[in-house]
């Protein structure tokens, strides 16, 4: 722990934790060291994790990445973080992210952009670690941390993972709870570890997992040995290539990557298959309906009342508005007007709803091949490897949601993805294969990551 608080001072330049709490992963692991030392290792003893700042932590500073949650201490835990400390896992601080998990590069946080520690070869540009867990993804990367809280609302772990050559799982909706984790799009939103192997991810996700009356929505399932899990192999499964996946302009490294993951599958006894899911390219358009709907729902909580920055004004509407117009950032804002528009009267049926009726499709899509035999898809993570800072954070903002295209449909259809790592690209940075499976069969992912990774 105290080699790891020391890391995590040094590499400050690339800005991943909010706040670093070394105090109280001192004391934590103080406790590790006695309950080692009497023989009673709980599953994580002694393990320095990094924290994403979308879970609540009791008594420690909780701001999604927005300036509305300045100063904001929650009086509870979240269900995820209680579940690790209860194992005996260390907090070294909170991550960074995109505000409120809004965006694919973490350059919308209040708190500054987080720095990836690759470099393209030959250059110094600074890169975008992903996002919107990029504080996460950065601190596994940079050996800050063994591994780090995330969350996955259209594929916010799964794409900074495969920008930072690190590895991601969101599992199946209802698999992690809820509670306690900031909301982003209720619907859609799961968390999920981000580490450095496939292995490190199912022992993780083995603590964070589990039934939660507290969430409605998390399922009442006994949670399986992940770790056994990872040394199962591939020998008689089959692996479905969706052919829509092949979007244009997807570069021909990502191709001949996927090609290569399809070929390292088949070497190791699986059989391939070729499938079509033929909505996928609904997928993104509905999803920027869906997510900004449901958050515009979930953000009206904060109101300069209940928690955080509160702007005086003389009356309570000016209230309201003094401190959401300070306290949201443009993302945030633009989420905000998509979602209450898509939302509102007459234009309801034309929106939201047939966008929940692409979901549904999508949903089904998944399902005929999983009735046909599949056992696991094969996609690339991503359309492209990380891209600069600045790069396209002015630009059009839909530049940036295409970013989603290859993660949205696991959140749209409430599947497991994981992201592994599989290679560089001409310029030396990470690239990363994802693999959807079946609801709660997250075991065969990571079997079938660990054959890749
Ligand atoms: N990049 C996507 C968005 O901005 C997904 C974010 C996430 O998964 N939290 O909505």
């Amino acid at each position: 722990t105290q080699a790891h608080v020391d890391a995590v001072e040094k590499a400050r330049a690339l800005n991943a934790f909010i706040l670093e709490t070394p105090e109280r992963a001192l004391a934590q692991a103080e406790v590790s060291d006695r309950k080692i030392a009497a023989g009673e290792a709980r599953p994580l003893e002694g393990l320095p994790l990094g924290i994403k700042d979308l879970f609540c932590t009791h008594g420690v500073t909780t701001t999604a990445g927005s300036k509305i949650l300045e100063g904001f201490e929650p009086h509870y835990e979240s269900a995820v973080t209680a579940n690790l400390w209860r194992d005996g896992a260390v907090m070294l601080g909170k991550l960074n992210l995109d505000e409120f998990a809004m965006g694919s590069s973490n350059e919308t946080s209040a708190y500054g952009t987080v720095v990836s520690p690759w470099r393209r070869t030959g250059s110094d540009a600074q890169i975008v670690p992903g996002g919107s867990s990029g504080g996460s993804a950065a601190a596994v990367a940079a050996h800050l941390c063994l591994g780090a809280t995330a969350t996955d609302t259209g594929g916010s772990i799964r794409q900074p993972a495969a920008f930072t050559g690190t590895v991601g799982i969101k599992p199946t909706y209802g698999r992690c709870s809820r509670w306690g984790t900031v909301a982003f799009a209720s619907s859609l939103d799961q968390a999920g570890p981000i580490a450095r192997t496939v292995r490190d991810c199912a022992v993780l996700l083995a603590s964070m997992a589990g039934p939660d009356a507290r969430d409605t929505t998390c399922v009442d399932l006994p949670v399986p040995d992940f770790e056994a899990a990872v040394s199962r192999g591939v020998k008689g499964l089959t692996i479905g290539i969706p052919k829509e996946y092949r979007v244009d302009g997807m570069p021909a490294e990502i191709q001949k990557l996927w090609d290569q993951g399809a070929a390292w599958l088949k070497e190791a006894g699986a059989t391939i298959k070729e499938i079509s899911l033929p909505h996928t390219q609904y997928a993104l358009p509905a999803y920027y309906i869906v997510a900004p709907a449901e958050a515009s729902s979930n953000l009206a909580r904060y109101d300069g009342v209940r928690y955080g920055l509160r702007v005086p004004a003389n009356d309570i509407v000016g209230l309201y508005e003094k401190t959401r117009a300070a306290g949201f950032g443009r993302e945030v804002k633009r989420r905000i007007m998509i979602g209450t528009y898509v939302l509102s009267a007459g234009y309801y049926d034309a929106y939201y709803v047939r966008a929940q009726k692409i979901r549904t499709l999508i949903k089904r899509d998944f399902e005929a091949a999983y009735a046909e035999g599949v056992d696991a898809i094969l996609t690339p993570a991503t359309p492209s490897a990380a891209f600069g800072i600045g790069e396209k954070a002015s630009a059009d903002p839909v530049e940036m949601y295409l970013n989603d295209v290859f993660t949205v449909t696991v959140n749209m259809a409430g599947l497991p993805g994981i992201a592994v790592p599989a290679g560089l690209d001409s310029q030396g940075l990470p690239l990363g294969l994802q693999l959807i499976g079946r609801p709660f069969d997250e075991e065969t992912l990571f079997a079938v990551a660990q054959t890749i990774e």
